[in-house]
């Protein structure tokens, strides 16, 4: 079995077109398939000039309760579950040409970003996909939050097993708000492929406190949004709505890991725990994991990502 795979994109375009939460600004994206060694790149069609911004480590911003790119001109907004769904679908390049900044904030899942992308499916390209195998463990946060990336156990000699050579990235999600939070501490584990992340992960949707949401509002912000668009939960539990799963919430913010994973533009091979993180963290788990391939393949070693231009 090779230990590795080919690049993907899209095999025809799609597009997905929402309301953001933040900004209730509509915005139609349009996905487009990209050559190889592309990378995830989002251009602001509704922009003098397209400015655009590539999906990597160094375009992040860490925001409160979303995650942001940025390079010049070109800012887009809440990307976490659109780029959950081509990371979670193994698309590894395209073009998202967007109306807005915000992102469609659909369901507060990247479902319909994920049904579209399913829809016309994926098509592999020549060059192989970068992997980073973990080799050591990486630590991020504190004693309240953390994540943990490290190398699969390997099997003991003596068990007569043998390693399993598929390439794989195992996650795992452990809530916990403590004892008086309505949302139930519980946690979630996968092992990340196509399939898994469609039929358990895609569909968990965004949550948030009432307190939180009233602040919003208050604040003028999402003045367009009710229960239904996402989970509010005061003491008693979700306001006017129901939880699809049990760990609906877990699971979200395994989407969310998923989805901030997407900037490290290779396919990590090992096992992420995350305890209580959230965006930032990921954030830096991201950038952490970066370095350690960039100091496995020296620069090189390292094909750069390909220009707008040659990518448009
Ligand atoms: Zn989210």
């Amino acid at each position: 079995m090779r230990a590795e795979r080919n690049q993907t994109t899209l095999a025809a375009p799609c597009t997905v077109s929402g309301r953001g939460y933040w900004s209730g600004a509509t915005n139609c994206l349009t996905f487009l398939p990209a050559p190889a060694d592309s990378g995830i790149r989002f251009v602001r069609t509704d922009l003098l000039g397209h400015p655009s911004v590539l999906a990597v480590v160094e375009n992040r911003d860490s925001m409160p309760l979303r995650t942001c790119l940025s390079r010049g001109r070109a800012e887009v907004d809440m990307v976490e579950h659109v780029l959950a769904a081509l990371h979670g679908l193994q698309i590894d390049n395209a073009i998202v040409h967007c109306t807005a900044c915000e992102m469609p904030a659909m369901d507060g899942s990247s479902f319909a970003f994920t049904l579209a992308l399913q829809a016309v499916g994926r098509v592999d390209l020549q060059e192989v996909r970068p992997t980073l195998t973990l080799d050591r463990t990486i630590r991020v946060g504190d004693d309240r939050q953390w994540i943990v990336a490290q190398p699969l156990p390997s099997p003991m000699p003596s068990s007569g097993l043998v390693a399993d050579p598929r390439q794989r990235l195992e996650l795992e999600y452990r809530l916990d708000f403590g004892p008086d939070s309505p949302i139930l501490k519980s946690s979630h584990a996968i092992r990340l492929e196509p399939k898994t992340f469609f039929e358990t992960i895609c569909a968990a949707r965004t949550f948030i406190g009432v307190e939180t949401a009233q602040m919003l509002q208050a604040r003028g912000m999402a003045k367009h949004v009710t229960e239904q668009d996402l989970i509010v939960f005061d003491r008693h539990g979700p306001v006017n709505n129901r939880l699809r799963y049990p760990d609906e919430c877990a699971r979200h913010k395994l989407l969310d890991l998923i989805g901030d994973l997407a900037v490290t533009g290779v396919d990590v091979v090992g096992r992420i725990t995350s305890h209580r993180g959230g965006h930032q963290l990921n954030g830096q788990m991201s950038t952490a994991l970066r370095e350690l391939f960039a100091q496995q393949n020296p620069p090189n070693n390292i094909q750069p990502l390909r220009s707008p231009a040659r990518a448009a």
